[in-house]
């Protein structure tokens, strides 16, 4: 008789016999199973900074929508060859958004400024400080091109163009773009709401005791504001599900009510193989959950999985590699759930400022920051506990799984936290 496996329904699971895994498999196995998981509406265009785009944007509206001066100055039709030229002024002048209603004759010119419409017979400009003007009578040195110091129609944007793709996660500057072209309402995702959720006896929360009154055993729960925070600049709504005791109910009754609250959630600690790792626990027990051993430092015990259809990010307890782990892994699939496009940390190579010799097997991430003589330091303990490693860096030095001694001088790849 066959027996056959239980079934997991799992979309993290990871085929019979797998273990230690790559984080290149990771990522990539995390990037084929993540889709979006939230809802669509319709936003002004001036509400929509930090959302993610549902549907391409396109553009309504030429930009600029006229031809128009670049400069203050004088316009008239051009070329003018080479050597000094007079021209006499016709009355009014063209000011942005006071357009002038005639035309300009051929070898006389008007007063413009800047972003003025240029005036039927007019397609140059000369800037105002290269002009001597005396009345109603103007003089100044060609040659200058046919097209000087005009800006033209749809020359930026053109009516119908497409601006920005579904995916994309509007960035401030996006948003007067698409205001420029004429756009006044996106349809954008509903904001992922990511629940964060702490656990550990030992853990307790910011606020709730005074450092005097703790016992030698208490540690705050640094993780989670943290982790919120992160959330929160990320574009997400980052929801607290607060700190689980050690005992399974706790966490279990936690997750269950996430589930019906949010889209996603990060939880940290007890993801190890310990007596008191209940997240772990949970998931062997209960089937729902599986954990990848994933070969990078700071991290390894990475829990992935779903709590009644919802993901699961299960992140280590030390706040380095729970901080660390939410860069290299929650971050990207979280923006698929959301309805964004998969990223890939921005990366540069810069000389070291460090020396180090690095076993071969895992993948490393060193705390890191560029120094004044823009080399990149690293941070002078490794120590996974060490948060103040983390607040003193401003990126991380990426190392694949290969062996490596670094000297000073050699090109090592730097990933800003901003670039995540
Ligand atoms: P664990 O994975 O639960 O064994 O935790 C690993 C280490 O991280 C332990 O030293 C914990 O005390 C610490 N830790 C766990 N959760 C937090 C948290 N929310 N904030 C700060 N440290 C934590
Ligand atoms: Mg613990």
């Amino acid at each position: 008789m066959i027996s056959p496996p239980k079934l997991r329904n799992d979309c993290f699971a990871l085929p019979p016999g797998v273990d230690w895994i790559p984080m290149e498999t990771a990522l990539s196995t995390l990037r084929d199973r993540m889709t979006p998981v939230v809802g669509q509406r319709v936003l002004p265009v001036d509400q929509a900074a930090g959302m993610v785009l549902a549907a391409p944007a396109q553009a309504q509206r030429n930009n600029p929508p006229a031809d128009n001066s670049a400069v203050d100055g004088f316009g008239f039709a051009g070329p003018v060859p080479d050597g000094p030229v007079e021209m006499a002024l016709v009355e009014g002048r063209a000011a942005a958004g006071v357009p002038y209603g005639g035309n300009v004759p051929v070898g006389m010119a008007i007063r413009i400024l800047t972003g003025a419409i240029l005036p039927e017979g007019v397609d140059s400009v000369v800037l105002q400080e290269d002009v001597a003007r005396e009345g109603e009578r103007i003089a100044f040195n060609g040659p200058l091109k046919k097209g000087a110091n005009r800006r033209l129609a749809g020359e930026d944007v053109r009516a119908g163009q497409p601006l920005l793709p579904a995916g994309h996660r509007l960035q401030p500057q996006d948003i007067g773009f698409l205001v420029a072209s004429g756009i006044s309402d996106v349809t954008v995702f509903e904001r992922l709401r990511v629940g964060v959720l702490s656990n550990g006896d030992e853990v307790v929360s910011a606020g709730d005791s005074a450092p005097e009154t703790l016992g030698p055993g208490a540690i705050f729960d640094a993780n989670r504001p943290m982790l919120l925070a992160q959330l929160t600049q990320w574009g997400f709504e980052a929801v607290d599900l607060g700190c689980a005791s050690d005992a399974r109910d706790d966490l279990r009754g936690r997750l269950d009510r996430a589930a019906t609250e949010v889209d996603a959630v990060l939880t940290s600690g007890g993801v190890s193989t310990g007596d008191e790792d209940h997240v772990s626990a949970l998931l062997r027990d209960e089937g729902q959950i599986t954990s990848w051993r994933i070969a990078i430092k700071p991290g390894r015990p990475l829990a992935l999985g779903l709590w009644k259809g919802v993901p699961i990010f299960g992140l280590p307890g030390n706040p380095v590699a729970a901080f660390v782990c939410t860069l290299l892994f929650a971050r990207p699939a979280l923006e698929v759930l959301a309805g964004g496009q998969w990223r890939q940390p921005q990366g540069f190579d810069v000389p070291a400022a460090f020396e180090k010799r690095k076993k071969p097997g895992r993948a490393e991430f060193l705390r890191a920051r560029i120094g004044s003589d823009g080399r990149v330091e690293a941070f002078s303990s490794e120590g996974s506990g060490r948060i103040s490693g983390l607040s003193w860096s401003t990126g991380l030095v990426a190392f694949d799984e290969a062996e490596r001694h670094v000297t000073p001088g050699d090109p090592v790849r730097f990933l800003p936290y901003a670039g995540f």
